[in-house]
C-alpha cells in the first residue's frame, strides 16, 4: 500500500484541480454579463485533495 495517498480523496468539489468556478454578474460596458471567474476550492484549499475523514463505506 502507498502510505502517501492512503487517506487522501480527490476534492470532488473542484474535481482535482484546486479552484472552482464562480460566476458573478458584472457590469462591463455599461452591459450586465456574467462572469466566470475562479477561487480557491474552499474545501481543499487549492490542493484538489481533500483528506478522507470517513473511508468508504
Ligand atoms: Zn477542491
Amino acid at each position: 500500500m502507498d502510505d502517501e495517498t492512503e487517506g487522501r480523496v480527490w476534492c470532488h468539489t473542484c474535481d482535482g484541480d484546486g479552484h472552482v468556478p464562480d460566476p458573478k454578474a458584472a457590469i462591463i460596458d455599461c452591459v450586465p454579463q456574467l462572469v466566470i471567474a475562479s477561487r480557491v476550492c474552499r474545501w481543499c484549499k487549492g490542493t484538489g485533495r481533500r483528506h478522507s475523514l470517513h473511508p468508504p463505506a
